[in-house]
């Protein structure tokens, strides 16, 4: 067997591909093959590095092997060894990266949090956003572009409020003043948009509703769309088996801010790909065509990553430079991995796994929290964090205050060239040094 180098798997974790397509004559298709793939299931596990793919499948720090169902799919799939995060890297570049194959410049969508000179700013948001005035048919003033939570009617409930408060958007003059939804600030189509067109059924679940952006410019991408709130206050969920009470009571203030809510909040979305692949809609209501291409993102991992919950006592992240998860992380990985198995479970049971194009990936790394680092390790641990997280393998130079690697000349001439990736501030402070990752 092909020895694995883990080194080259990129920030977007992994895409583990089951089922290979293998062609099949046809009469009709015009290059005269015809794929036996009828679905793809697009799964994101927000946070996931290459490094914990290796670490889970193989066992870490004298931790036995803990994500066994990623690990069988690992082993009859195909791995994307060079596969790179969108740069900027997050939840709202990487998801438009995989679903338009386009970079920021193309889509135009470099975070969900961002400027516009075209637009005006919104007439009277209940918000932070600046309000600004419109004329139509004159150019904007230029305004924050803000597609989270804030934008929902009330996102303290798990629905949002029912929908997107128009008063939060920014508005286009040349669109006589409309407010700008976040499908409509995408430049380009989308998958779910080519599936339709051509006569397939779509489906996707995300974490808030600003994520109707996968609609597409059409804004008729997705026909099955599912964005449970997860900024919005935990409540008991009565069709989600383990949640019908609120697991953690210690803190409710939003899905995020415990290690358990969030299992309970990420089950919600693996109900519904369950009840997708069953032939229902995604609460299980209706029937419904199992999806041409559906999917979900996880948020479990991302929060074992970065989560303090005071609440407990608990610390999430690693424990070392080789990516030894905290008990909160390995506990959502593993759940994760059951999450996935009981997916793969179901397509076997319905009869189509053998048909079913499975795609485990990642939005977008996560720069570590790490428990007690210092700087020796945090060296060893910024280049795990460079490798995972900035694309395929590459030579990477620190620059780390007092502790500099090269010629500091060289890194200021790299920096001005804009190669610098600034370390988030959130690593900063775990590491407690001024540092700076050169990707070369
Ligand atoms: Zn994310």
């Amino acid at each position: 067997m092909k020895k694995i180098n883990f080194e080259k798997l990129a920030g977007i974790a992994v895409s583990v591909l089951l089922s290979t397509a293998t062609p099949y004559k046809s009469a009709s298709a015009d290059d005269g093959h015809r794929s036996r793939i009828r679905h793809v299931l697009l799964l994101s596990v927000d946070g996931f590095h290459a490094l914990d793919l290796e670490n889970c499948v193989k066992g870490v720090s004298g931790l036995a092997p803990y994500c066994p169902n990623l690990g069988g799919l690992a082993q009859n799939g195909i791995r994307y060894m060079q596969a790179s995060s969108s740069k900027p890297s997050d939840s709202f570049p990487g998801l438009l990266a995989m679903i338009t194959g386009g970079t920021p410049r193309s889509t135009g969508v470099f975070y969900d949090n961002s400027y516009d000179r075209s637009l005006a700013g919104p007439a009277s948001p209940t918000n932070d956003v600046a309000p600004g005035s419109c004329t139509p048919g004159m150019s904007g003033t230029g305004t924050q572009v803000l597609y989270d939570e804030t934008i929902d009617n009330d996102s303290t409930k798990l629905d949002g409020g029912g929908g997107i408060n128009p008063a939060n958007l920014p508005r286009n003059p040349l669109a006589n003043c409309a407010p700008v939804h976040p499908h409509q600030y995408v430049r380009v189509n989308n998958i779910f948009e080519v599936a339709r067109r051509n006569g397939g059924y779509t489906a996707w679940s995300d974490k808030h509703l600003a994520y109707e952006l996968v609609n597409g410019p059409s804004g008729q991408g997705v026909n099955d769309l599912y964005n449970p709130e997860i900024a919005s206050e935990v409540v008991p969920l009565a069709n989600v088996p383990g949640c019908t009470s609120v697991v953690d009571p210690t803190a409710t203030d939003d899905w995020t801010s415990s290690f358990e809510n969030i299992k309970c909040y990420d089950k919600l979305k693996v109900q519904a790909i369950i009840n997708q692949i069953n032939g229902k809609t995604h609460d299980g209501s209706q029937s419904a065509r199992v999806p041409t291409i559906f999917g979900m993102n996880f948020q479990a991992v991302s929060v074992g990553q970065k989560l303090v919950q005071a609440s407990i006592n608990a610390t999430g992240g690693y424990l070392d430079a080789l990516g030894t998860p905290s008990n909160p992380l390995l506990g959502e990985i593993q759940f994760v991995d059951q999450s996935i198995g009981a997916m793969i479970g179901e397509l076997h049971k319905q009869g189509l796994l053998q048909s079913t194009l499975v795609i485990v990936s990642a939005k977008h790394g996560q720069a570590r929290s790490i428990q007690r680092a210092r700087e020796k390790s945090a060296i060893q641990l910024l280049r795990h964090w460079a490798i995972s997280s900035c694309g395929k393998r590459q030579r990477i130079v620190l620059h780390c205050y007092g502790l500099r690697i090269r010629p500091k000349r060289q890194v200021r001439r790299q920096q001005s060239q804009g190669q610098a990736i600034r370390v988030s501030a959130k690593f900063l402070s775990a590491t407690r040094s001024r540092s700076y990752i050169m990707i070369l």
